[in-house]
């Protein structure tokens, strides 16, 4: 039965590197007849401009019934100043992970030996980097109840949050994890608080409950703050890490850029079955929007996680992650990973050269 891909160009440079990502999608998808069909839809501010919404009902209808979703990135000036934040871009982000459950985010810091000179860390430590975060994306602090800014007693203001996790929550994050874990190194490290924070505590004996489904992955615990530190000093150490939304997002991009080049990394959101939104971590980059300039390779990777993840085409993501390889290896570059003697391509003649790997 054929499956359905949504794809959403989104904004700024976006549709030029979702073109180039489209074009390697196509070619897999005859290469190993995997059946696909493509719908395209408005998302952030091409939406906002065409009608008004960031998500437009029919945009929400389209992803609901796809089976896997590739996003390029919304955002940009032109619609920053609208005061009204349910008008913003992000919000059209936002819109569809909450109403579809992305609750799971993956985010593989990969680098690429070729690329090891880009990181501010010392070759030797980050070359053939290949760490996978998994992090909660609905729940923890970010979502908690109850929040706000209030008056208490002496008319002092403080702020406060709530840090809640229940254990359905952890338990399906832990799965996600495992269950990467499984497919990869079969090594998992859980970040936690556990020595501060009782909801932490929750999540590492949830963590030891789902462990025991898993005996093949060793499951480790880390506090946070070390983990941090272990990331700058011995990132290769790690396969897998699990961690919520709150530590997740600050480790995940520590990671990122551990390998010094945002147009490289892909991302994946998923839900309990495995259905999810692909995109690049990048955002829009309206700075070099419509100049040919953007490096197209984390959102053809974002296709190969995909694959993986949600189409059930492991073969197809392999041989699309050793094109990327490959045309490393040919010493092409776009300008956000130039460096001497390479040979500089656009975004469409970067996207010529993954299609030719693949043909080759
Ligand atoms: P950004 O990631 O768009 O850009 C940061 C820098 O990296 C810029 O100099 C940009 O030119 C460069 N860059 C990014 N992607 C690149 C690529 N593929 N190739 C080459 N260079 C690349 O972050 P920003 O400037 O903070 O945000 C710009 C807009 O994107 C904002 O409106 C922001 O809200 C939005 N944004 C969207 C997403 C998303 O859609 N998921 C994520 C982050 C930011």
């Amino acid at each position: 039965m054929s499956k359905n891909v949504l794809i959403l160009p989104g904004d700024g440079i976006g549709p030029e590197i979702v073109t180039q990502a489209k074009r390697v999608l196509e070619l897999v998808n005859s290469q190993f007849s995997l059946d696909l069909e493509f719908t395209e839809a408005l998302v952030g501010g091409a939406a906002i401009d065409a009608d008004g919404v960031p998500l437009p009902a029919s945009t929400l209808e389209a992803a609901q019934k796809a089976d896997a979703i590739l996003l390029g990135a919304v955002g940009g000036p032109k619609w920053d100043t609208n005061p009204d934040f349910q008008i913003r871009p992000e919000k059209g982000l936002l819109g569809i992970r909450s109403n579809l459950g992305l609750f799971g985010n993956l985010r593989p810091a990969i680098l690429y030996p070729q690329l090891a000179h880009a990181s501010s860390l010392k070759p030797e430590i980050v070359s053939g980097l290949d760490i996978l975060i998994v992090r909660e994306l609905t729940g923890g602090i970010y979502f908690g109840q109850p929040r706000g800014i209030r008056v208490k007693e002496g008319g002092i203001r403080e702020g406060f949050n709530t840090y809640v996790y229940d254990e359905n929550e952890i338990r399906r994050i832990g799965r996600v994890a495992f269950e990467a874990a499984r497919q990869r190194g079969k090594k998992l490290c859980s970040v936690d608080k556990a020595n501060v924070l009782e909801v932490t505590v929750l999540w590492r004996e949830i963590m030891e409950e789902v462990a025991k489904d898993y005996p093949d992955v060793e499951l480790s615990h880390m506090y946070v703050d070390n983990a941090a530190m272990q990331l700058v000093r011995a990132p290769k150490q790690f396969d897998v890490m699990v961690t919520g939304n709150m530590f997740g997002d600050i480790l995940s991009d520590a990671a990122a850029m551990l390998t010094g080049s945002i147009g490289m990394l892909p991302s994946a959101s998923l839900d309990v079955n495995g259905k999810g939104m692909y995109e690049p971590c990048h955002g829009s980059a309206p700075d070099i929007a419509g100049q040919g300039k953007a490096n197209p390779l984390a959102t053809i990777l974002s296709v190969a996680m995909m694959l993986r993840y949600s189409l059930d085409a492991g073969e197809a993501a392999d041989k699309i992650e050793a094109a990327v390889s490959q045309v490393l290896d040919q010493n092409l570059r776009t300008a956000d990973i130039m460096s001497e003697g390479m040979t500089a391509v656009s975004t469409s003649q970067m996207g010529d050269a993954v299609v030719a790997a693949l043909k080759g």
